[in-house]
């Protein structure tokens, strides 16, 4: 396999009709995945037809056009982006604008289950930090909510990663009667080790076995009852993402709030998202997309798809409306979560 050609370093940024630069890019490279979170996907997934997935090669020439547009953090999801075969090839090649100096970040999220397996190789890679999902300290509970995962693997993950030296930082979704009483544990756990911890809501996306409504828990009250436990400071640190953060007084570790349902992060919004197939997704929350695929594959230079990329971002919406309704039979954005990536 060949990397494709060097970048040209002239190209203008991505700015969107909101005056907010685009740059970071979060690329799903597989659907597919070896677990089956109930919140996530159903148990009998249709996963797409190899053929319509872009190669390593396309996927490595379609970061490299974004990262010449200015893009400076690229992270690599799925579905479980560790099952794709080979993906250790699309990181060394990713790898080369880390050395140049294009890129300040290449990072992944993660289930853990094949860190074991390649944590050293991303270290080696340039990958400093890893999300690793999470989201219960309970074996057993952790079989029901993925179904088909194995918790000691996970957990050997975490490790291999924090041996490998990565910063690793746990994202658990916040699950009504689920792990709700789980947090101060996870906390404890999670910090005792120097690891910082994200909660999530639930977000309506792809039909799932089961009605949603029954699952989401608003992180505002989340953090109105960690409050009862423990002394939480809000603090301006950022990763890049949509986390607001607040430092624990009593553990100095941090713990990281996405919430798209009960606060609206829009305005700061500095990102898209690639599928598996080469659809660009200007917002999580809404369905407008573009076709990077045909342009990508219409010629072997990248003029083509350099246009695709800028008419796409000058439709990047304000913002999106998820609502979780009670009782509502479709989710507000019918992909899966694991076709756009976390
Ligand atoms: N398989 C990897 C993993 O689980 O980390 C990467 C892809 S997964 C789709 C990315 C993140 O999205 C995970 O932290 C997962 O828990 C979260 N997620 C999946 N479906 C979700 C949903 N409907 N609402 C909120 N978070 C979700
Ligand atoms: Fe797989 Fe991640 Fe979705 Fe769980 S959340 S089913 S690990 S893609």
């Amino acid at each position: 396999m060949t990397y494709s050609a060097p970048l040209k370093a002239d190209a203008p940024p991505l700015i969107d009709p909101f005056g907010r630069h685009v740059s970071y890019l979060r690329v799903s490279v597989t659907d597919r995945c070896d677990f089956r979170c109930v919140y996530c996907m159903s148990e009998n997934m249709t996963f797409l037809p190899k053929k319509d997935l872009l190669t390593l090669e396309e996927l490595d020439r379609l970061c490299t056009a974004f990262v010449a547009k200015g893009v400076r953090k690229l992270r690599i999801t799925g579905g479980e982006p560790l099952v794709r075969k080979n993906i250790m090839w699309l990181f060394e090649a990713l790898s080369r604008h880390l050395k140049s100096g294009a890129l300040d970040e290449l990072t992944l999220t993660t289930n853990g289950s094949q860190l074991p397996r390649f944590a050293k190789q991303l270290a080696d890679c340039g990958v400093k930090r890893v999300n690793i999902s999470l989201d219960t300290l309970s074996a057993e509970k952790f079989r029901e909510i993925t179904r088909w995962g194995n918790f000691d693997q996970v957990i050997a993950g975490i490790d291999a990663a924090r041996e490998a030296g990565l910063h690793v930082k746990i994202n658990a979704v916040a699950l009504k009667g689920v792990n709700e009483h789980e947090y101060d544990e996870m906390i404890r756990w999670t910090h005792g080790q120097g690891m910082d911890l994200t909660l999530i809501e639930a977000m309506p996306m792809g039909d799932i076995d089961g009605d949603r409504s029954g699952q989401y828990l608003p992180l505002s009250l989340v953090r109105a009852r960690l409050m009862d436990a423990w002394t939480l400071e809000d603090i301006p640190y950022k990763t890049g993402g949509p986390a607001t953060y607040v430092k624990v007084a009593e553990t100095g570790g941090r713990i990281g709030f996405i919430t798209p349902l009960t606060h609206n992060f829009c305005e700061s919004c500095n990102r898209v998202r690639v599928t598996c197939t080469g659809t660009l997704y200007m917002c999580l929350g809404q369905d407008d997309a573009a076709d990077l695929r045909t342009p990508l594959r219409a010629a072997e230079n990248d003029g083509l798809l350099g246009d695709a990329i800028d008419e796409a971002i000058s439709r990047k919406p304000k913002g999106h409306d998820f609502i979780i309704e009670r009782g509502a039979s479709r989710p507000a954005v019918s992909r899966h979560m694991s076709v756009t990536g976390g």
